[in-house]
């Protein structure tokens, strides 16, 4: 997911992400020819996926430029991982050092 919304033919830089003024909640994403209006709040976007309530690449680039996660984005750090676990698993999910990256570079967005 994060190769494509980064590498993608329209890729999503830092400058195509602007906050809007008067909701800190909302931005608006440039994506190709389209502007995409991102709510973190309600984990909503105007493309075709985010309406119907599915993380999108927007949702991720806001992650990215502004570390946002709405409430739909998907357990990325090893602390949602862990909750995740002890909401399923309980007493018996492994402790959050076994949700920890094998390498720490390969948490890094490359920044364009
Ligand atoms: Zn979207």
């Amino acid at each position: 997911m994060r190769k494509r919304a980064i590498y993608s033919a329209n890729p999503i830089k830092q400058e195509h992400v602007k906050k809007n003024e008067f909701n800190e909640c909302q931005f608006s994403v440039s994506c190709g020819n389209e502007v995409y209006c991102v709510d973190v709040l309600s984990a909503c976007c105007s493309c075709s996926a985010g309406r119907l309530g599915k993380f999108c690449k927007h949702q991720f680039a806001i992650y990215c430029y502004y570390n946002i996660c709405g409430k739909n984005f998907p357990p990325v750090e090893a602390k949602e991982k862990h909750q995740i676990a002890y909401l399923a698993l309980g007493q018996e999910a492994p402790p959050i050092d076994f949700y920890q990256p094998f390498r720490f570079d390969s948490c890094e967005i490359p920044k364009h």
